[in-house]
């Protein structure tokens, strides 16, 4: 069964990784009958605002299948206006009601952002873009004095989460009125599995952001 809310949603997705860290996957709801299903109409139960990393398919590491997740993929995750729109989209229009942002360790957007600011040089093209919007969670990583790579990326995660409810109105409205709950999970490459780095609930207004403890205890302190 579909889920409807977002405990439900968060639960599955944690089911599906599970599944995929421990090599059973099922590959549920990707053989042609269910094609055929939902060729009229699709109910994502979660949003997936992720990296385009080609490590982070995520209906493979949440072991999902065709109409389960709506992704939307940047480098560094990063937002804009047409990321916020296609959130918005699934949230409103199809009712999905759990957002995901989803990053992992190793992020090359994270490297790329931190050799610019250390060389003092931007990089060609869009990618400019790309290191501006990450820019912001570098600062709050030095801020915490957080120095390694993979404690900057959980910071990275939490503000992409902030930066979601700070810019879409339409979606603070659906947290708040309780239909809708935002995460930021974090994905190891090697070990394939995800790691809650911040949490808004449901009718809830504010992220749960990293604070300046050590990663191990930080990661603890805001997934229960
Ligand atoms: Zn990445």
């Amino acid at each position: 069964m579909t889920p409807t809310t977002p405990e439900q949603a968060l639960a599955e997705l944690h089911a599906g990784n599970r599944r995929f860290v421990t090599g059973v996957p099922r590959h549920p709801n990707q053989d042609a009958g269910h094609r055929a299903a939902v060729a009229d109409g699709q109910h994502p139960f979660a949003v997936m605002v992720g990296c385009s990393d080609s490590r982070l398919a995520a209906e493979i590491i949440f072991d999902r299948g065709l109409g389960d997740l709506f992704v939307v993929r940047t480098a560094g995750h990063t937002v804009g206006p047409e990321v916020l729109g296609s959130v918005e989209y699934a949230v409103t229009v199809l009712g999905t009601p759990l957002v995901v942002v989803l990053g992992h360790d190793s992020c090359g957007a994270v490297q790329a952002a931190r050799e610019a600011v250390a060389t003092g040089t931007p990089p060609a093209g869009h990618l400019g873009a790309v290191v501006d919007a990450v820019v912001p969670s570098l600062r709050r990583a030095a801020e915490e004095g957080v120095e390694e790579i993979d404690g900057i990326v959980d910071i990275h995660i939490a503000q992409t989460v902030e930066a979601l409810l700070a810019n879409s109105t339409v979606l603070a409205e659906q947290v708040a009125a309780g239909r809708c709950a935002v995460v930021g999970m974090s994905y190891r490459l090697s070990a394939g599995e995800v790691r809650t780095v911040a949490t808004v609930p449901a009718g809830g207004r504010t992220a749960t952001l990293p604070g300046p403890a050590a990663p191990a205890d930080r990661s603890a302190a805001v997934a229960g």
